[in-house]
């Protein structure tokens, strides 16, 4: 059994689904999971805004504009009224469903709802589609299996027991249909696997049903050496092992969620990148094999905020760290990047939402400056200490960008260096140069 995952530009037209179930319908054993049409997602999110701030009016104006979006894609994919008339009253659900939240509150629960209807919608279309083909295909509700925990990790026994059931149920059936992203939290409340959470999905999926390879479809050849948004010249690489693809997509490779390759890790399926629009392209294989001596990308994660914490002497030097982190994990916040010196440390974290309570609190023992709009580069490879000189060729790329922290010994796959936000193109370029286009690389 395979897991394929297609993502919102691979199903982003009536023609590019076509072109998708012409990819899934090789009769072998798969499931298909699917995010939502791209655009979608970030429509439903505009409506929640727009219900949050009780516009009904342009929320009104938004679910409009979405129906005819949706009303061509289904004159589009389907070739007879049947089957016209069969999607358009799957997709009036959905739209009930969301139209449902014009009247009444709205919070983050009702906002969850809502945004859920872009992976059913999708899943419903296809579904139909494949229908229409005479394709025997099943359609499985993730919100009946895809389940996390308290404390938002997968409730994998959960998962698996529930998936598998589902999957017995239809012996016969070669061809099964998810919905990505989605899912139901310890509440059994409708929740999701944050953005771009598909990747997410389908190696949950993976793991649970032990498959033999999880492959992630979109709408490039693989991982490239660089943010290919960013920076030109960037090549795919052909071969990562798993700590080195969750570095990358942990440090904001958009390519990847950043939790998704830690299931496909732990049960050491394979993950496969391909290219829906180019299927013969090679793509990426990230597996547990590792390529000695190569450095091998660079990514960049936004939304940083540095933490610079000098200490005031209040504590003993051997416990002033240990009140720093526990001052942190109190409020529940991940610290990314640390160094640390005899008198303070910086940290770096992605989450400011208790940043203040923090601040106020390790103003006990320190002072503190913070400095937010950061960005953190990551390069990554196999960067042991056998692997001389590579530190020096990143710094030296950037030498003429002011860096404000740099982090490398926590990991043997991963050098990190904090710098201002606007100086992040110019450092992904820079890196690329050096690293790559000057030689050093090896990624083909
Ligand atoms: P999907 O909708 O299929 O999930 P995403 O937009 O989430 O696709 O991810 C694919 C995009 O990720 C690419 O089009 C590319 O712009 C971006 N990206 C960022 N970093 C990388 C990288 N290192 N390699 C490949 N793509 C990357
Ligand atoms: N549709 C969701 C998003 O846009 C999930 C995904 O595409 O993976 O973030
Ligand atoms: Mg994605």
């Amino acid at each position: 059994m395979k897991v394929l995952k297609f993502g919102g530009t691979s199903v982003g037209s009536a023609q590019r689904m076509q072109h998708v179930a012409s990819l899934i319908c090789d009769g072998r054993k798969k499931i298909v999971v699917l995010s939502a049409m791209a655009g979608t997602t970030n429509s439903l999110i505009d409506i929640s805004d727009c219900l949050f701030n009780k516009d009904v009016v342009n929320a009104s104006d938004i679910i409009a504009q979405l129906k005819k979006q949706y009303e061509i894609h289904v004159n589009s994919l389907y070739g007879t009224e049947e089957y016209k008339r069969k999607a358009w009253d799957w997709l009036n659900g959905c739209f009930e469903r969301i139209e449902s939240f014009l009247v009444g509150p709205f919070s983050i629960f009702e906002e969850k709802v809502v945004v859920a209807q872009g992976e059913l919608m999708s899943t419903g279309m296809m579904y139909y589609y494949l229908q229409e083909q005479g394709v025997p295909a099943v359609l499985l509700p993730a919100l009946d299996f895809m389940r996390i925990t308290k404390d938002v990790t997968p409730d994998s026994d959960y998962i698996k027991t529930k998936l598998q059931a589902l999957l017995q149920e239809h012996p016969d059936t070669d061809l099964f249909i998810t919905q990505g992203f989605i899912c139901k939290n310890a509440f059994g409340e409708i929740d999701n696997l944050k953005r771009g959470g598909s990747d997410y999905t389908a190696s949950i999926i993976g793991a649970a049903v032990d498959a033999e390879e999880i492959q992630i479809w979109t709408d490039i050849d693989g991982l490239h050496n660089n943010d290919p948004r960013y920076v030109s010249n960037t090549t795919p690489v052909r071969q990562l092992n798993f700590d080195e693809a969750a570095k990358l997509a942990h440090f904001g490779a958009k390519i990847l969620h950043p939790s998704c390759i830690m299931p496909a890790r732990e049960n050491n399926i394979p993950v496969r990148l391909l290219n829906t629009f180019d299927p013969q392209a090679p793509g990426t294989l990230i597996s547990n094999s590792a390529e000695k001596g190569c450095i091998k990308a660079v990514a960049a994660k936004d939304n940083i905020t540095y933490v610079k914490i000098k200490s005031l002497n209040v504590v003993p030097i051997h416990q002033f760290l240990s009140v720093v982190f526990n001052t942190f994990s109190q409020y529940k916040t991940a610290i990314d990047m640390v160094t640390a010196s005899e008198t303070g440390v910086s940290v770096t974290i992605d989450d400011n939402s208790c940043l203040d309570e923090i601040v106020v609190a390790l103003q006990k023992y320190a002072t503190v400056s913070v400095d937010t709009d950061m960005v953190i580069i990551c390069v990554v490879g196999d960067l042991e200490w056998q692997n001389v000189g590579f530190e020096a060729k990143i710094v030296q790329a950037l030498k003429d960008i002011p860096v404000r922290m740099i982090s490398y010994g926590g990991s043997s796959s991963n050098v990190s260096l904090v710098m201002k936000a606007e100086d992040k193109a110019a450092a992904l370029e820079a890196l690329n140069a050096n690293l790559f286009l000057a030689g050093c690389g090896n990624n083909e």
